[in-house]
């Protein structure tokens, strides 16, 4: 049985955002693995309550799960279930934007520097998709430079055969404890830079950063619908941390050209379509463009301009797989710009059973040359 969410935070189902953020604050607190060293059920309380606040300070995921419960929040992917605490530690460092977590956030300091190295900075790129791409789902290959674990010193930065020594300054820890009143102020060790290990003998081949930029060919996926502008997190692909700390995170920037056809609304596609006064008038079958192929609509008797029609299920399908949006089809009534001699006697005939006032005729260009010079044949 999984705990309430609320109940995780010692919070009312009313919390405010400021209360949810107040409350979590106070539960990492209590619970912190720095704090409670080798306490399982600190570790387990600490990751209840970042997976608490992860759901209620995002107002979707809140609203769902106070509609749903946790089930509202399983099946697409919401809920993500922290593994280990480092976990945690990435999870909101995206959260909140940039390279820092919530804890540097929260509490003055980084919890990603807990032993090993940091972790390495996130890098965004752009893919430009044509219309049919994002309609079908597409693959892309993108190249980018980055920074890489270095082979040699397997990301370590020490020279091979050598290894890194703890750091005699922090005596390994990374950072060093000052008390001030009640609290104990945590900071980064300024000799090894949170890292907890010293290189006496560097690598060659990064100069101890056991680091090294290479350029990769990464190949992205992209899902079938998905919106211009959306942002794909690809976690892990960013620059590698140093000394074997986490990797950054890719993000993907995904635009999608314009249709000249099609508006987007959603899932929806919109379609105007032009239709002749005697369709509009008298009722037809109309070919329409749709993704794949053209669609027939029956225009009705009597359909007016801005009249609309619902394709069903013929739209963008939707980015998580679950079904297809519409087509929309908005008529729009043309009128002739030129008719035959024919259809304009056609339409005069029309007009007398309407009565109302037409145009007189125009004169032909021969009527009127016979005006001008008399009516010399007869
Ligand atoms: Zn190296
Ligand atoms: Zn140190």
């Amino acid at each position: 049985m999984k705990r309430d969410y609320y109940e995780s935070l010692s919070i009312g189902r009313d919390a405010t955002a400021e209360d949810i953020k107040s409350a979590y604050r106070r539960e990492a607190l209590k619970h912190h693995p720095d704090r409670n060293p080798g306490d399982r059920e600190a570790e387990r309380k600490f990751k209840e309550a970042a997976e608490a606040y992860e759901v209620l300070s995002d107002q979707g995921k809140r609203q769902r799960y106070d509609r749903f419960g946790h089930d509202g929040l399983r099946s697409s992917g919401n809920s993500r279930g922290f593994s280990s605490v480092e976990d945690i530690f990435s999870a909101f460092g995206d959260i909140f934007g940039g390279g820092g977590s919530v804890f540097e956030d929260l509490f003055g300091f980084s919890g990603g520097s807990r032993g090993g190295g940091r972790r390495g900075a996130s890098l965004r790129c752009e893919v430009r998709l044509s219309f049919d791409e994002m309609a079908h789902g597409a693959e892309k290959t993108i190249r980018l430079k980055r920074a890489e674990a270095c082979e040699t010193c397997s990301g370590t930065g020490a020279r091979p055969g050598t290894s890194p020594r703890s750091c005699a300054y922090c005596g390994g820890r990374g950072e060093i404890q000052q008390s001030q009143g009640f609290f104990a102020i945590r900071t980064t060790c300024p000799r090894c830079r949170g890292e907890g290990k010293m290189i006496e003998d560097p690598c060659h081949d990064c100069g101890g950063h056991g680091r090294v930029a290479r350029t990769r060919e990464i190949s992205v996926k992209i899902p079938a619908g998905i919106e211009d502008g959306t942002r794909i997190r690809m976690t892990g692909e960013g620059e590698a941390g140093d000394h074997n700390g986490p990797a950054g995170d890719l993000y993907c920037e995904v635009y999608v050209s314009r249709h000249p056809l099609f508006e987007r609304e959603g899932m929806d596609l919109i379609c105007e379509v032009p239709i002749t006064f005697s369709q509009a008038s008298l009722g037809a079958k109309v070919m329409v463009p749709g993704i794949d192929r053209q669609e027939e609509i029956e225009v009705h008797r009597g359909t007016q301009s801005g009249s609309m029609f619902r394709l069903r299920g013929r739209g963008l399908p939707d980015v998580h797989g679950r079904g297809h949006g519409d087509l929309l089809v908005r008529t729009v009534v043309e009128t002739p710009k030129r008719l035959s001699s024919r259809q304009e006697e056609l339409l005069r005939e029309f007009a007398e059973t309407e009565e109302v006032s037409v145009s007189p005729r125009r004169k032909t260009f021969f009527e009127k040359v016979k005006d001008l010079f008399g009516q010399e044949d007869e």
